[in-house]
């Protein structure tokens, strides 16, 4: 009986051990003022199109509470990842910005891009950029998360940080076999899907968001790959940005596992024991 209670009181001083060592990412973030560009790398095109400026302590504020609410216990082994090998800084930029090679000059240069992302991770300059649209864009509440998507956002754009930060080992082929993306003849593709009509589809996302139908367009990426088995449409769209949607959705949505494949089921339970512990 007292080896029962020893074991018991063991078992509850290492939980509580573990909950005071819980990482969240607001623990391994840290919020940057300024970017130094160069003749060079990363050019000075790269700060002209960006605009880098200072945090307001209330945009602080909004960005940390998401952050702090990114401290799930599986995503412990990933938030240490980043933490040890990823990008921590996050920057306040007031656009998005492209690359292009200029041979003239043998350097990569950036221009402003009309894309109003909320926030983007540049694995060129690695750099991650939290833009105005965070703060201007339309709130939406996810209908089956119960989060605003701005949160589900924030933790699709670390899990780039970390695919870049483990080089892709957890984004290629175990995921493609998982995802069941493959080549279908003429492009990387999901197989066993009509993939023509996967992307006849994400093109009605995107003209709705051209009309600035944001909600309206977020509903229907959602609900339209819920029926294939991935959170979004535009899980579909590309490996590494099915990895991300995939595990920021199996963090937040509780009904995840209604929908997700036992493929997918099986691979993130990989990717979370492969990563914590370390
Ligand atoms: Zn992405």
């Amino acid at each position: 009986m007292i080896r029962l209670w020893a074991a018991l009181v063991c078992l509850v001083l290492s939980l509580s051990a573990a909950n005071a060592s819980a990482l969240s990412a607001l623990d391994i973030m840290t919020f940057a003022d300024s970017f130094q560009c160069q003749d060079k790398f990363p050019h000075h095109s790269f700060c002209e199109a960006v605009e880098f400026k200072p945090w307001t302590e209330q945009e602080k504020a909004v960005v940390g509470a998401y952050l702090a609410k990114i401290n799930d216990p599986r995503l412990q082994g990933i938030l240490k990842t980043i933490q040890t090998g990823g990008i921590t800084k996050i920057h306040r930029v007031s656009h998005s910005a492209r690359w292009f090679n200029n041979p003239q000059f043998r350097r990569v240069e950036f221009v402003r891009s009309a894309e109003k992302a909320f926030l983007w991770v540049n694995p060129v300059t690695n750099v991650i950029g939290v833009t105005d649209s965070f703060f201007t864009g339309t709130p939406f509440m996810d209908p089956y998360a119960q989060v605003d998507r701005k949160q589900i956002n924030i933790l699709h754009e670390l899990l780039h940080d970390f695919d870049i930060a483990t080089n892709h080992a957890f984004s290629m082929e175990v995921f493609e076999q998982a995802a069941g993306w493959g080549y279908n003849g003429k492009e990387a593709a999901i197989v066993g899907v009509d993939y023509e009509q996967v992307k006849a589809e994400f093109k009605q996302v995107m003209s709705l968001m051209k009309e600035k139908r944001v909600a309206e367009a977020y509903a229907l990426d959602r609900e339209m790959g819920r029926k294939y088995g991935f959170p979004t449409l535009y899980a579909m769209t590309n490996q590494f940005e099915g990895f991300a949607e995939v595990i920021a959705y199996a963090i937040f949505d509780p009904t995840a596992e209604q929908y997700y494949s036992k493929g997918l089921q099986n691979y993130l339970e990989t990717v979370f024991r492969a990563t914590y512990p370390l």
